[in-house]
């Protein structure tokens, strides 16, 4: 979401004039920030007190979850202006609003080239600003914002406030507009993608959305993910779109949390094991190609050994392969943070997270093993030079496996087939056919000069 919200950010400053650069050379540094852990909060600090010091006329904005009022010193009382370092502060839909803001810090910059392109803030307006895609072919839309949820520990509601969808004709004009430009991945992102509804008064129909996007299909649209989704909405006719779509990687990632009851009450997740198994069988009875990922939270106040075992039973049973695991952390103002007496101790927390992550690797190396000699489709995210006129590439299966392999050209934004060699960890190397063919006619050819 930070990703996605980063490149309209970059599309409203460049229509106001500013450049992209090097952060050891920028006037301005925009900071978007992302408060689901403590440890990103200090993170977002301490990047900041390093360019203040380092240069003191540099002007740093900050926005994304750290916010809650926009403005600057003058005229906010946002308490992040107790941080010496924050000229700017504001808030993601206010976007638009950022050239209006700078003006007082940059007065010999010509504002006028910003002509309110983007409207005032809101977050229609906000929905609405065209974003500066950083890879043409791998795309982020938000289709949604906020969340209704409340989990005790999420401070998500508080920052993003409630749930808004876009409506779907804006997501699919947006969709279209991408595809056309050469994207062949979308992810349709929200804090809380399937209960998505048709814009403010609409009925919740995500599964519509997926069908709909999966009709670009026909226009160059190769993937479509999504992230995140919330186990109480993933309804029947999601899992039905899903099977049916051209578009479809077989992958999918539903946050969990826990493998308790008891927790996942403490948590107010307003779902069961039970009923999370139910959604996977049908998951992987409909599409038994799926890979599954999800989140869990180790730690949570009052986690007894008990607890934290059933948690372990749970991914043992469920054979994950993948866990975004995380030590619980208490984030202010949430209830959770008010639970300290039983918070548990930070060396214990660590050895439970040591102990879970053994049993996620266990079965994810194992089932990542079973792709080893395999010829698979790999989206390249990135290339760098590497020796001998060759390119390092590295991409994602569409079940969304990280792939390195080499190759004779850069290759980001292509879609190519590569043979999956060696596995290391959640890590494959592979081969490009035409790789082995240099290699293999290398030796031929020096021959032949010989001669
Ligand atoms: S559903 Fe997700 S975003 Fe919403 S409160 Fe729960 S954890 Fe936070």
């Amino acid at each position: 979401m930070n990703h996605s919200d980063s490149e309209r950010v970059s599309q409203v400053m460049q229509k106001a004039g500013f450049k992209l650069t090097e952060e050891d050379l920028a006037d301005l540094l925009i900071v978007n920030t992302c408060s689901v852990r403590q440890k990103a909060e200090d993170k977002a600090y301490g990047f900041m007190t390093k360019h203040k010091r380092a240069n003191k006329n540099v002007k740093i904005a900050i926005t994304g979850c750290m916010v809650r009022q926009t403005g600057d010193r003058e005229n906010s009382r946002d308490p992040l202006f107790s941080f010496d370092s924050i000229d700017i502060a504001f808030r993601i839909e206010d976007t638009a609003r950022m050239p209006k803001l700078l003006e007082r810090h940059f007065r010999e910059h010509d504002f006028s080239q910003f002509e309110e392109a983007f409207g005032d803030g809101s977050i229609e307006n906000y929905f609405n600003i065209v974003p500066k895609v950083e890879n043409k072919a791998q795309v982020f839309v938000p289709i949604m914002q906020g969340c209704d949820k409340f989990c005790t520990y999420c401070i998500v509601p508080f920052t993003r406030g409630r749930e808004i969808s876009r409506p779907l004709e804006d997501v699919l004009a947006e969709c279209k507009v991408l595809v056309e430009a050469g994207a062949k991945e979308i992810t349709l992102l929200g804090q809380n993608v399937n209960s998505y509804k048709d814009g403010e008064k609409g009925e919740k129909c995500f599964a519509k959305l997926l069908l709909e996007v999966d009709k670009l299909h026909v226009m160059g649209l190769s993937r479509t993910r999504f992230t995140s989704a919330h186990p109480q909405d993933f309804t029947d006719d999601v899992i039905d779109a899903l099977a049916h779509m051209k578009t479809r990687c077989p992958y999918i990632h539903l946050p969990v949390q826990h493998g308790s009851n008891q927790t996942l009450r403490a948590m107010n997740r307003n779902y069961t094991i039970d009923k999370y198994n139910d959604i996977i069988a049908k998951i992987r009875t409909a599409m038994p190609d799926t890979t599954l990922a999800t989140d869990i939270i180790v730690g949570f106040p009052g986690e007894t050994e008990e607890q934290f075992q059933e948690l372990c039973d749970f991914a043992d049973e469920l054979k994950l392969d993948f866990s975004y695991t995380a030590i619980f952390s208490p984030r202010k103002h949430t209830p959770a943070a008010r639970m300290e007496k039983e918070f548990i101790d930070m060396e214990e927390k660590k050895s439970r997270f040591h102990r879970f992550d053994e049993i996620v690797k266990k079965h994810a190396f194992a089932q990542r093993a079973k792709f080893v000699g395999k010829e698979v489709e790999v989206l390249v995210e990135k290339s760098e030079v590497a020796e001998n006129g060759l390119y390092r590439n590295a991409g994602r299966t569409r079940e969304f496996f990280e792939v390195w392999f080499l190759a004779g050209r850069p290759l980001k934004g292509k879609e190519v087939m590569v043979t999956l060699d060696e596995q290391k960890g959640y890590v494959f190397s592979g081969t490009m056919p035409e790789v082995e063919a240099i290699l293999y006619a290398a030796p031929a050819l020096l021959k032949v000069l010989a001669v």
